[in-house]
C-alpha cells in the first residue's frame, strides 16, 4: 500500500489531507513537527511526504535540506499559505537538492485538486521501464486523448491538443510525465513521436471528412528537434493524411540549453517554411526566454498553466499572464492560455484579448468521439454557469 506522512502543525489542514489520501487508499499519518518526522522516517521513507513550509520548530526549507542529506527517496509535495512565488522557489530548491519534488499545494486547497495529485503519485504495480515502454510501443498500448482549445471570441471549439497516454497490462493509465523522460533518455522518443503524429493526423483527417475542421496541436520533444529529417517526415505524414500543414500546430518546450542550437534553428525554420505553426509551450517556466521568442520562428505563445490556474486568487499570476499576453501580441504571436479552470479566469482572459483557452473549465483531455459532441455545442461554456 502507498504510504504518506503529512508534516504540518496545523491539525485541521493535516486531517483534511489525510482524509482525502485515505479516500484514494493511501495509508496516511501526521507528524506535527520536523523532529517527529525525522524520527519516524529513520528506517524507511514513505512513498509520499506532504510538507508545510511553515512550522514551529524550524522551517520547511531547512527540513528539505535535511531530507536531502539523508537521501530521502519519497515524492515530496509542499504546501503553504504563502504566495505562489514562495512555493515555486522552494520547489526549485528541492530539485537543486536532488529531491523528488512532486507538486505544490497553495492553501486553501480544493479537494479535487488534492485527489488528482495524490492519485498521480501512487506507483503503478506494473513498472515503467525502457523495456516495458518498448513493449508497449510494439503492442499498441499507447493511445491518444484530445483536449479542446476554445476560441474565446465565439466560445466554440477551434482545435484540440493531442496528449498521449499509456495503458498498462493491469489497466492503469500512466500519464505522459511518467514516461516521456524515459523515452527521451532511451531514444524511444522517435518511435513514440511517430506514433503520436500518425495517430493524431489520422484522427484529424477523419474529423475533416465528417466536416469537422479543427486545428491540431501536437507536442514534440526537444530531442525530436535535433533530427534534421523531421521536417520532411512530418510534411510527408501530413500529405499522406491529406491535411494542410497550416492546420497543424507543433508545440515545443525548450528543455535543455546545451543542445545544438544550429540544428534547432534549421529544423524550426524548415518546419515553418513548410507551413506548420509553431507554438512555444510552457512559456515562462524552465529555459524558455524572451530572447528565444525573438530568435525563433514561433507563431504562438502558450501561457503555462502554473500562471493561469490560480490567476483568480493570486495577483502575481494575473499580472504575469496579462504581461505575457500583451508581449505576445506586440510580437505578432497568437496566445493560448492553458489550465483555465474557473469562469473568472476565462473572463479576465477575454478582457485581455487572449485568443484561445484550454482547461478543465471546458473539458479534460477526452476520447476523439467526445470531441465531436463538444463541437456540436453552440457554446462550450455557458458564462452564466457560475
Ligand atoms: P503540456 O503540453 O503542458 O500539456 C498540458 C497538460 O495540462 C496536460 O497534462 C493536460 O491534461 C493538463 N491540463 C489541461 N487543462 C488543465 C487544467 O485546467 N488544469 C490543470 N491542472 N491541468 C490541465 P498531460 O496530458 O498529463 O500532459 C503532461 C505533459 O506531457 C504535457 O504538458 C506535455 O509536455 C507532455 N506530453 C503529453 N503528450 C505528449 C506527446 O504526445 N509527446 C510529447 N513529447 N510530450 C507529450
Ligand atoms: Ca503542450
Ligand atoms: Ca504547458
Amino acid at each position: 500500500m502507498t504510504s504518506m506522512i503529512v508534516v504540518d502543525d496545523e491539525r485541521s489542514f493535516a486531517n483534511f489531507v489525510v482524509k482525502v489520501a485515505q479516500s484514494v487508499n493511501i495509508d496516511a499519518t501526521i507528524s506535527d513537527c520536523a523532529t517527529d518526522f525525522l524520527t519516524a522516517t529513520k528506517r524507511d521513507w514513505p512513498t509520499i511526504v506532504v510538507v508545510d513550509l511553515q512550522m514551529p520548530d524550524g522551517d520547511g526549507i531547512e527540513l528539505l535540506r535535511e531530507m536531502a542529506e539523508r537521501h530521502c527517496t519519497s515524492k515530496i509535495v509542499i504546501a503553504s499559505g504563502m504566495d505562489g512565488r514562495v512555493l515555486d522557489s522552494a520547489c526549485r530548491l528541492g530539485v537543486e537538492f536532488g529531491l523528488a519534488m512532486a507538486g505544490q499545494l497553495a492553501k486553501p486547497i480544493r479537494v479535487a485538486e488534492l485527489k488528482n495529485l495524490l492519485t498521480s503519485l501512487i506507483p503503478s504495480a506494473a513498472a515503467v521501464t525502457v523495456a516495458s515502454l518498448d513493449a508497449a510501443l510494439n503492442a499498441d498500448n499507447l493511445f491518444m486523448l484530445y483536449q479542446p482549445q476554445i476560441d474565446l471570441e465565439t466560445n466554440r471549439i477551434m482545435g484540440v491538443e493531442a496528449l498521449v497516454r499509456w495503458r498498462m497490462p493491469d489497466g492503469q493509465i500512466i500519464p505522459p510525465d511518467s514516461f516521456i523522460p524515459i523515452a527521451e533518455e532511451s531514444g524511444l522518443i522517435d518511435r513514440l513521436t511517430s506514433f503520436v503524429v500518425e495517430t493524431a493526423f489520422r484522427q484529424a483527417s477523419a474529423w475533416r471528412r465528417r466536416g469537422l475542421d479543427l486545428q491540431l496541436a501536437v507536442n514534440l520533444s526537444a530531442v525530436n528537434m535535433q533530427d534534421r529529417t523531421l521536417p520532411d517526415r512530418l510534411a510527408a505524414q501530413c500529405a499522406a493524411a491529406e491535411l494542410s500543414p497550416n492546420g497543424i500546430t507543433l508545440e515545443l518546450t525548450e528543455t535543455a540549453s546545451t543542445r545544438d542550437h544550429a540544428i534547432l534553428l534549421e529544423v524550426l525554420g524548415r518546419l515553418r517554411l513548410k507551413g506548420f505553426r509553431l507554438s512555444i509551450d510552457d512559456f515562462g517556466t524552465g529555459y524558455s526566454s524572451v530572447a528565444q521568442l525573438l530568435r525563433l520562428p514561433f507563431t504562438e505563445l502558450k501561457i503555462d498553466k502554473s500562471f493561469v490556474v490560480g490567476m483568480d486568487l493570486a495577483r502575481e499570476s494575473a499580472v504575469v499572464t496579462k504581461t505575457l499576453i500583451d508581449m505576445a501580441h506586440n510580437l505578432g504571436l497568437s496566445t493560448v492560455a492553458e489550465g483555465v479552470e474557473a469562469a473568472g479566469v476565462m473572463r479576465s482572459l477575454c478582457e485581455w484579448s487572449c485568443q484561445t483557452a484550454q482547461g478543465y473549465l471546458f473539458s479534460k483531455p477526452v476520447d476523439a468521439a467526445i470531441i465531436e459532441r463538444i463541437a456540436a455545442k453552440p457554446r462550450v461554456h455557458q458564462s452564466d454557469e457560475s
